[in-house]
């Protein structure tokens, strides 16, 4: 079968077998422009099942792009609290705010680009899904998938991958149905072509997949070199007395607006070790052993002043409704809940 012939057969099959098959998703069952890009905006670095609370939480309280561009930057950040890369409020919040002073929305992906926190995917996803644009959004279901039914691959990094397997994506556009395109490539790299121990034998694409025509490993056509992670260690000091807990405002364009534990300064001595948090941040494993202060309360935040950490008092009334990042909030509720 010629190669064109190849992807329009794909695509009706993949039509078909969405049309059966679609998870059921709250930003699918109601669909809107806001809906498409929020979530988009939340399924950035978070599985779908830990996002869909915080989406259907959001939606209650901001459900449409004024709410979000009125909204108190704070209450944004409380309500996305435990979602993790909070520079994606933020970027949320420019989105909203541009768009409600523009007249209409951008018309291209390339528009939505503009934005700060929408790269090559995100914006054909918006453009696909949110506007029928004719664009076949490919994240990295997307381009697993296409690696193995083409049969290219292994790829140094994933642009090199996007830039190879783009004329596939674009010979898969069938006008109009692109955003289920789209989306049953999301659902069918989740469900059948999954990194690890894809399941071939039930794949609607079966017939026309390279790995499977040619007998090959599908999981040595899905590989994009990854950086090297590295571990950093960071100590955190619990601070409380019977006024409540001292916490640190966050600094730096990822935790701004955040509170977490304070950051116990290089050669300054604490208490034994409450808890570890443990958290991966882009390539970065960090592990953070949480000290108690020994009796020393006054004595460490004189040190973390010093330090130019920027420390304040919370009755433990106020934690709730405090932005606190995720890992932190639920270290801070263990030890408060059992000591
Ligand atoms: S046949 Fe297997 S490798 Fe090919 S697309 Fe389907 S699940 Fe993926």
């Amino acid at each position: 079968m010629a190669e064109d012939g190849k992807w329009s057969t794909v695509a009706a099959l993949l039509l078909e077998w969405y049309g059966r098959t679609a998870r059921v998703l709250p930003w699918r069952e109601r669909r809107s422009l806001y809906g498409t890009v929020l979530s988009e905006f939340m399924l950035r670095q978070t599985r779908v099942a830990a996002a869909i609370p915080y989406y259907l939480r959001w939606m209650e309280r901001f459900p449409d792009f004024r709410s979000v561009a009125e909204a108190d930057e704070g209450e944004l950040l409380c309500l996305w609290s435990g979602l993790g890369y909070y520079g994606r409020v933020r970027q949320l919040k420019q989105l909203c705010t541009a768009l409600c002073d523009r007249r209409s929305p951008p018309a291209a992906p390339s528009e939505w680009q503009k934005f700060p926190g929408v790269g090559p995917y995100c914006a054909a996803a918006i453009a696909a899904i949110g506007q029928n644009y004719d664009v076949v959004a490919l994240d990295a279901n997307g381009l697993r998938i296409l690696c193995r039914l083409s049969g290219l691959g292994p790829f140094s990094s994933r642009s090199a991958a996007e830039r190879a397997l783009r004329p596939s994506a674009d010979a898969l556009a069938l006008s109009g149905r692109c955003g289920p395109i789209s989306e049953a490539l999301m659902d069918l790299g989740n469900g059948h072509c999954r990194a690890g121990r894809p399941d071939c034998v039930a794949c609607p694409l079966r017939d026309h997949c390279a790995v499977v025509q040619r007998n090959l490993v599908p999981e040595n056509f899905s590989k994009f070199s990854t950086p090297r992670s590295r571990r950093e260690e960071r100590r955190r000091l619990w601070l409380q007395d019977g006024r409540g807990l001292w916490l640190a405002v966050g600094s730096g364009s990822r935790l701004a607006g955040l509170y977490e534990l304070p950051t116990l300064p290089a050669g300054t001595g604490a208490g034994p070790v409450l808890r570890t948090i443990r958290r991966r941040i882009s390539s970065t494993d960090y592990v953070e052993p949480v000290h108690g202060a020994d009796g020393r309360l006054e004595e460490l935040l004189v040190a973390l002043r010093s330090d130019g950490q920027e420390v304040q008092l919370f009755s433990l009334d106020e934690l709730e409704r405090l932005p606190i990042s995720g890992p932190h909030g639920r270290c801070i509720a263990d030890i408060l809940a059992n000591g």
